[in-house]
């Protein structure tokens, strides 16, 4: 018989003799197999080695084999594994019990091979339909992430989890901009092409244990358990710039390949202390995306910012709090501009995950991109040139916040949101914010490291 993949079998039996027997069949069929000669060693060796099948002694001293059934249907690890019972008896009493609490199948001793191994391979095959099935059912079809159901359960856990715990939780709703021209200018083919790179972005750049989902057509989410608003922000901003930046490769309706860009907007909203499911959160977080597509699209935003009643109050709100943070750590603040004037050092260090070389070597390719933009911008703006402002702010914005360089970062935002709204007359006095953040911000990291 020629097995699809190694499948390891776990045989628990106090006899010597049945585990040398069936050692001896199953490796002949292509098996591993491991032996125990306790319920206690079985459910022990379940915790180190993935296991196929089991294959568990009805009669052993100690744990008894519905006992240690009991336990490996109870362990989240195990629950999952096909167990078939081995028994000298046809107590079918002990048959009933055996099946309700679990078991796949039961084969008594002494057993005829060729019955064993086509009974092992059934209950193999029917857990691998099985676990297909589930994953079918929770995984959108086009991208291989979380589908809308399971988005909605997986989140509503950990909402409830969050609660509990008092941890901050954050929801992000994500919506392609103008996704509706990739599909009309070359063909709906190419429009898949770009859901499925941008739901590989979002599972590239958020941590392991968000929940992302596809929750519509061109819309998706992430719920970010243990994350406060600052935290979200950023990594919100992040995948916003990772997503501006990248050069997505299609095939063209007409089979001519073709690098696009694409950018996405961001509407997020922290969860309340009381608890809120899934569907409402989303909903503040669609509000704050339906702003941010107003108010000139590929920006993150926050809901706080549209349940603040002053209209004119909307634009001083500061996304990225970061006078909390200071609050919070006014230690760490005191050692971070000593080190790099103007850049928070933990924030840019925890964007690229903790790696301290990694983001110096950022912080040189940001001063050699963009030392100059100060100048830029300023020659820019003189010559009313809107369309350079808006890319230069724009870009400046993103990057900044990705190195945490906070102030910079709202400054630039400031900017930025003047070109969407069309007010060219605040441009100077804007600028005259920004420009010693700028300079600030260069001539730290001048005075740390190598830039020349
Ligand atoms: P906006 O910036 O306002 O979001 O503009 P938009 O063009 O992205 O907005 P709209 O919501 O009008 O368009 C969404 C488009 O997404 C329309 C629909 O045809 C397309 N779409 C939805 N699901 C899929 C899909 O599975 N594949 C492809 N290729 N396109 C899809
Ligand atoms: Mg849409
Ligand atoms: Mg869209």
């Amino acid at each position: 018989m020629i097995l699809d993949k190694e499948y390891r079998i776990l045989v628990v039996d106090d006899a010597k003799d049945t585990q040398m027997l069936l050692e001896f069949d199953l490796s002949a069929a292509g098996y591993q197999v491991t032996c125990c000669d306790s319920g206690g060693d079985g459910l022990a060796s379940l915790e180190t080695q993935e296991i196929d099948l089991i294959l568990l002694d009805m009669y052993m001293p100690g744990l008894s084999g519905l006992e240690t059934l009991a336990q490996i249907k109870a362990q989240t690890i195990s629950a999952q594994i096909p167990v078939i019972m081995l028994s000298a008896s046809t107590d079918e009493d002990e048959v009933v019990a055996a099946l309700e609490l679990g078991a796949g199948d039961y084969v008594t001793k002494p057993y005829v091979a060729k019955v064993l191994l086509a009974r092992m391979r059934t209950a193999i095959r029917l857990k691998e339909k099985t676990a297909q099935l589930e994953y079918l059912a929770k995984t959108d079809f086009l991208t291989g992430i979380n589908n809308r159901g399971s988005f909605f359960e997986l989140s509503n856990n950990a909402i409830s989890l969050a609660n509990r715990a008092g941890q901050p939780l954050v929801v992000a709703m994500f919506d392609i901009d103008f996704f509706k021209l990739v599909n009309d200018n070359y063909g709906h083919d190419a429009g898949d092409q770009v859901l499925r790179v941008f739901s590989q972005g979002m599972a590239e750049v958020f941590r392991g244990y968000d929940i992302i989902g596809r929750v519509g057509g061109e819309e998706f989410a992430v719920c970010l358990p243990n994350t406060n608003r600052e935290s979200a922000n950023i990594a919100c901003e992040r995948f916003r710039y990772y997503m501006e930046q990248l050069s997505v490769g299609i095939i063209t309706d007409n089979n001519d390949e073709k690098n696009i860009n694409i950018t996405v907007s961001i509407g997020l909203v922290l969860a309340p202390n009381d608890s809120l499911t899934i569907d409402e959160l989303l909903k503040q977080a669609d509000s704050a995306l339906y702003y941010a597509k107003e108010h000139g699209r590929n920006q993150v935003v926050d809901a706080r910012i549209i349940s603040t009643p002053d209209e004119s109050d909307k634009m001083l709100v500061s996304l990225m709090n970061t006078d909390d943070i200071e609050k919070n750590n006014p230690l760490q603040e005191g050692i971070i501009m000593a080190n790099y004037d103007g850049i928070d050092f933990d924030v840019g260090v925890s964007n690229v995950l903790g790696d301290e070389a990694l983001f110096k070597e950022i912080l040189v390719m940001f001063y050699q991109d963009h030392h100059l933009d100060g100048d830029k911008l300023e020659s820019a703006i003189q010559q009313q040139d809107i369309d350079s402002v808006k890319h230069l702010a724009h870009t400046l914005k993103g990057v900044a916040c990705s190195v945490g360089a906070m102030d910079l970062f709202e400054a630039t935002k400031a900017l930025d949101i003047a070109v969407n709204d069309d007010k060219p007359e605040d441009f100077d006095s804007l600028f005259s914010q920004l420009s010693p953040q700028i300079n600030r911000v260069m001539k730290g990291i001048e005075l740390q490291l190598d830039v020349s």
